[in-house]
């Protein structure tokens, strides 16, 4: 931005030129519009590279940017009113571009000093403002004037537009990143299952609906036989693939709508909706035996992983909890009369 306002300066510069060329002004004033402006932006540079701007909220210093370059307009429209619509002018520029960055705030208050430092100008003295178009060397360079002011105020709404492209753009990637946020924070790093939190959001819509449908769900709470032992003889790290590969496997055979979830430590929760307790407990029995008929040598030769499951089918008006305790009462018997198979609660 500060680039493109040495550049401005650059192009006023050269309508200044072409009035000395004319003979309508001296050398002087181009010599020193070029030198003050772009001087001006070289302050504003170095300010951005000290690091200055940043103590203020404002990182971009638009009121002080927009003070600074209207009183230099003005002290050149008081040094050579005869051509002041061109200074003028500028100041137009000079709001096109602070208005890309303006707040409602710094609107007024740079509107309000313009005013101040224009009002007096224009009713307290009889300086005649003007652009002279009496030679023809005057006309081109007024014609010049107008030209590249205009192009510059093009290039302003251009820059704008593209801006807000950029934003329209930026949104639409910040949502796809907040999407994956979400749903990351659902799942379970280690298992890709959802995590507890997810699962049992899950559970209770899944009770809701069967209340609302009048339709059977079933759960089952499902908890890796003698874990410990495959923790210490094959290691943590082998404890966490087979943990991993059981959860694969399982989303591998289960149906869309069913909702698979780690409920904590090697313990899962399945929810079946639309079964009721003897297609739940089939169901149950069959992941049961492919988990157990799994080749599980590929981790350690001779390893063998087996899983129980308690199954509960939802009784009416039951709550979540009362649901869920039923299945781990299921569970337990489960363990107790011997593992690697399905209790119905
Ligand atoms: P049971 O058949 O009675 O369930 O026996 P178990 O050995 O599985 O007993 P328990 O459920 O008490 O033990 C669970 C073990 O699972 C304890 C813990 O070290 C292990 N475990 C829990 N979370 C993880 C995990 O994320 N990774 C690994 N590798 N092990 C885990
Ligand atoms: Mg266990
Ligand atoms: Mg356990």
């Amino acid at each position: 931005m500060l680039c493109v306002e040495a550049a401005s300066y650059s192009l006023i510069t050269f309508v200044l030129l072409a009035y000395c060329y004319a003979g309508t002004i001296p050398l002087i004033i181009p010599a020193g519009y070029f030198v003050f402006g772009v001087g001006l932006v070289g302050i504003f540079v170095v300010m951005s590279e000290a690091g200055f701007n940043d103590r203020f909220r404002d990182h971009y210093l638009t009121s002080f940017q927009i003070a600074g370059h209207v009183a230099l307009q003005l002290c050149f429209l008081l040094a050579e009113p005869g051509i002041g619509f061109v200074f003028l002018s500028v100041v137009f520029l000079i709001f096109g571009f602070g208005g890309l960055r303006m707040t409602s705030r710094q609107a007024i208050v740079s509107w309000t000093i313009t005013m101040i430092g224009l009002a007096p100008i224009f009713l307290f003295t009889s300086t005649p403002i003007g652009l002279p178009i009496t030679t023809q060397t005057e006309r081109v360079a007024a014609m010049l004037s107008f030209v590249l002011t205009i192009g510059q105020c093009a290039f302003v709404g251009l820059y704008g537009s593209t801006m807000r492209k950029m934003l329209y753009d930026r949104s639409f990637e910040l949502k796809a990143a907040y999407k994956r946020i979400e749903e990351l924070a659902e799942l379970d790093e280690l298992t890709g299952a959802s995590n507890r939190r997810c699962i049992m959001r899950m559970l209770e819509e899944e009770i809701a609906r069967a209340a609302r449908n009048g339709s059977p769900c079933s759960i089952a709470l499902i908890d890796l036989d003698w874990f410990k032992r495959i923790n210490d003889a094959y290691g943590h790290p082998t404890g966490d693939e087979v943990l991993r590969t059981f959860s694969i496997t399982m989303f591998a055979n289960i149906r869309t709508v069913d909702r698979f979830g780690r409920y904590g430590g090697e313990e899962f929760l399945l929810v079946l909706p639309e079964m009721d307790e003897e297609q739940a407990t089939r169901a149950l029995d069959r992941l049961r035996a492919i988990i157990a008929d799994l080749d599980w040598s590929a981790f350690s030769s001779g390893m063998q992983v087996t899983m129980s499951a308690g199954v509960a089918t939802l009784k009416p008006n039951e709550t979540s909890d009362v649901f869920l305790a039923r299945a781990d009462r299921a569970l337990y018997a489960a363990k107790a009369q011997g593992r690697n198979r399905i209790i119905c609660a």
